[in-house]
């Protein structure tokens, strides 16, 4: 009887190893997160594939092989399959909670966590403790008080996922303290070069939602974000308030017809934005959407699921549009943090008066403590060929001549 159960025993061990194997590269991430799913997932990948994959890419080198032998290899797969410092794990710990919102000015390191949440990252007895990492900011040249970025994360867009807490409660993979910076309504002349210098002077980098007319109007702008290593999603293509016509339909009781094409409008736009900003900077287009407006209708959420799109809501929108003064912009921030202690920040490179704010803005998340995460998608966006070919006729019409304006037009008389 022993040597049955005995037996029984390896083969789920072998079992659950296996399991656990072909889901470190899904979940690997999700750390200290859903431990109280780690079961499920190690037997049943399908689900697991469902959820977002975040991973950390900028996890101090330093500190990661004395934690990977330093976590069980089965009991606690998803603490093994991403090895992070004890600093993260505290951290993750505090956040595992589920509070989204710290009232202090944030303290990330400080942060009291549980105490088996810490076990689980301590190394144990006997083994010595990671060496702390010797530079965990890099340099930023010309700037010894830059933010610079304090994690990169990289999003599994598989799904289409929502982010942002204003309307979407599916993932929160902020640590207090940390922010994201986006940008909505570019590429616009003055404004997004202003945003992209104010950005270039601290070293961070932002996610930015261009509209795809604007991408048209100035791609060589979009270029200078993409080069600049920011992460660019779309926003339509003219920044349609996408649920107004489906209202309309249904409000009216329209035929099913009219449903159908209302649906297949507003399609339209997400698609001829996505062309549009993929015509402007080719594969570093992403899938990360923001819907106008915060305006979510269910078809489109749908929609973009199938398209293995994700959406970004916002956790702090600055309402910098409705501002004349750049003290505003600030004040909004800086208040909005304060209370929510982290989050998705939403700001518009469109708008003068926000390029205006963001250097002493960036001073002012310095100076609090704030840290900048860059998101990345795992995969670029792919436009559909009959929307890129939309997109070409929008365009003026093609000629055959390729001379530059300077050899067609001279100024002869002045
Ligand atoms: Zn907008």
């Amino acid at each position: 009887m022993r040597v049955v159960i005995a037996c029984a025993l390896v083969v789920l061990s072998v079992l659950a190893a296996l399991g656990v194997a072909q889901n470190q590269n899904v979940v690997s991430s999700l750390t200290g997160r859903i431990s109280g799913t780690s079961a499920t997932a190690a037997t049943t990948p399908e689900p697991a594939k469902q959820i977002a994959v975040i991973k950390d890419q900028e996890r101090p080198a330093a500190s990661t092989p004395s934690m990977t032998a330093a976590a069980p290899a089965v009991s606690t797969p998803v603490t093994t399959a991403s090895p992070a410092p004890a600093s993260s794990a505290t951290v993750g710990a505090a956040e595992a909670t589920g509070a989204l919102a710290s009232t202090a000015v944030p303290a990330p390191a400080k942060a009291p966590a549980p105490a088996q949440m810490l076990a689980q990252a301590a190394p144990p007895a006997g083994r010595p403790a990671p060496a702390p990492p010797a530079e965990s900011k890099p340099a930023c040249p010309g700037n010894p008080d830059a933010l610079g970025v304090a994690r990169t994360v990289e999003i599994d867009t598989t799904g289409g996922p929502g982010f942002g807490f204003e309307h979407f409660k599916q993932h929160d993979f902020l640590r207090a303290g940390e922010v994201v910076l986006t940008f909505d309504d570019g590429p616009w002349l003055h404004n997004t070069p202003a945003v992209l210098a104010a950005l270039a002077h601290h070293c961070v980098k932002a996610t930015f939602f261009p509209i795809g007319k604007h991408a048209t109007y100035y791609p060589e702008i979009l270029k200078q974000v993409a080069e600049a290593g920011h992460s660019i999603g779309s926003h339509t293509w003219s920044h349609a308030d996408l649920s107004k016509r489906l209202n309309e339909v249904a409000k009216t009781h329209g035929s099913d017809e009219a449903k159908e094409k209302a649906l297949e409008e507003a399609k339209g736009e997400i698609e001829l934005g996505i062309s549009a900003v993929r015509a402007a900077v080719g594969d570093a287009a992403m899938p990360f959407f923001r819907f106008p407006a915060l305006r979510h209708p269910p078809e489109l959420v749908t929609y973009l699921g199938q398209r293995n799109v994700a959406m970004f809501s916002t956790d702090l929108d600055s309402f910098d549009f409705k501002m004349r003064k750049s003290d505003n912009v600030l004040r909004s921030v800086m208040e909005k943090l304060k209370k929510h202690g982290k989050g998705i920040i939403l700001m518009h490179d469109f708008q003068h008066v926000t390029a205006e704010a963001l250097p002493t803005l960036l001073d002012q998340l310095k100076l609090n403590g704030y840290k900048v995460v860059h998101m990345r998608a795992k995969t670029n966006v792919k436009s559909l060929p009959q929307y890129d070919a939309m997109l070409v006729k929008e365009q003026k019409l093609p000629t055959v001549s390729s001379r530059p304006t300077s050899d067609v037009v001279k100024t002869v008389n002045e």
